[in-house]
């Protein structure tokens, strides 16, 4: 099959062999899998970045560098052939998503970081049939790829457990700060402060449901916060209420200095909730966190009732995901993308479609 292949540390388009399904397992023809920046991290470092979970202990991210590798774990498919002994739940032809999880022979492998399972920069994935979602609703597969960045932002901010005291503060609006912004819109959090250097992302963010969007370059998105905590008027009049808010900190950005950053920000008390994938070390003063006592607290991914329950609410148009979409591509485009969203500016989620 065609698909981008991860080879000797350089994305390439070329051949790879055509996947096929072993026992409770489903082909599946990609239909859109979105690029994500997790996977821009994996290209620049992918020796780090599969150190790092291996020291964290993900098994299933086990990896041989030296093999082939499809990246790719933000897709949806449409169901081609069953494997032996498979329920044959779903026809043929019927769009699925999937967590981006493969068990078989060899155990459970990440779908998208694997030397044995192609993730959906490519024509054909095999998914695990216990593991199917259907797509509702006639929901086209662009938006259905959606459903694993919009988990991660949605376990965000379940685990962060906003309370009526916070103030949610979102830092970086590319497709993860956009998702938890969604979620806290969803969940009818107000008021969302959304911070950007680039305009487009902040209008996006203003689409996603933010009351506030800040430049960090012109104001701190932390004293806007402050500011709408403490209303024009009341400036030094200190109610009881108006002193017990704190800020509930989303890192969506993921490099280095941003811990840093975000603890420097934050008003006393606050809450910083780290989504923003950051690899390298990131240097922070832990006396900074005590002297304001700081809450850090870290995310991962979301958890399979998560995802199946984003799934479900983007299908009801509970979560419009259709502005994160801003551009879609074919497969020979991937890699110039790749380069592209190293300064992202307008982009937010480019989907590929294998088979334009
Ligand atoms: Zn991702």
């Amino acid at each position: 099959m065609r698909a981008v292949v991860y080879r000797n540390g350089e994305l390439v388009l070329g051949a790879y062999a055509d996947p096929i399904p072993a026992a409770g397992q489903v082909l599946v023809k990609t239909r859109a899998c979105g690029i994500c920046g997790s996977d821009l991290h994996f290209c620049d470092h992918a020796q780090a970045f599969t150190n790092l979970a291996s020291r964290a202990g993900i098994a299933s991210m086990e990896v041989d560098l030296c093999r082939d590798i499809v990246l790719g774990h933000e897709f949806c498919g449409e169901i081609m052939e069953f494997g032996p002994s498979a329920d044959r739940r779903f026809k043929p032809g019927q769009l699925v998503c999937s967590l981006p999880l493969a068990i078989g022979p060899t155990g459970a492998r990440t779908i998208g970081y694997s030397d044995e399972y192609p993730g959906g920069l490519g024509e054909y994935m095999v998914l695990t049939e216990a593991l199917l979602l259907p797509v509702p609703n006639g929901l086209p597969a662009t938006c259905a790829a959606l459903t694993e960045p919009m988990a991660v932002g949605w376990h965000a901010v379940e685990i962060a457990q906003v309370q009526p005291h916070h103030i949610p503060v979102v830092i970086g609006c590319g497709p993860v700060g956009l998702a938890v912004v969604a979620a806290l819109k969803h969940k009818q959090v107000a008021p969302i402060i959304a911070s950007d250097p680039s305009p487009d992302r902040r209008a996006l963010a203003l689409r996603m449901g933010a009351d506030a969007v800040v430049d960090p370059r012109e104001e701190s998105p932390f004293r806007q916060a402050e500011k709408i905590a403490r209303p024009v008027g009341q400036g030094g009049a200190l109610s009881s209420s108006l002193l017990s808010k704190s800020q509930m900190i989303f890192e969506c950005v993921g490099v280095p200095g941003m811990l840093r950053h975000a603890m420097d920000g934050a008003s006393d008390g606050s809450e910083i909730m780290v989504v923003g994938a950051c690899m390298q070390p990131d240097a922070i003063e832990p006396m900074i966190g005590m002297f304001k006592a700081l809450t850090i607290k870290f995310s991962r991914t979301y958890t399979g009732e998560e995802f199946a329950a984003v799934l479900h609410m983007i299908g009801e148009g509970a979560l419009d995901v259709s502005p994160l979409v801003t551009d879609v591509i074919g497969l020979s485009d991937v890699p110039s993308a790749f380069e592209a969203l190293r300064s992202p500016g307008a982009q937010a989620k480019v989907i590929v479609d294998p088979w334009r």
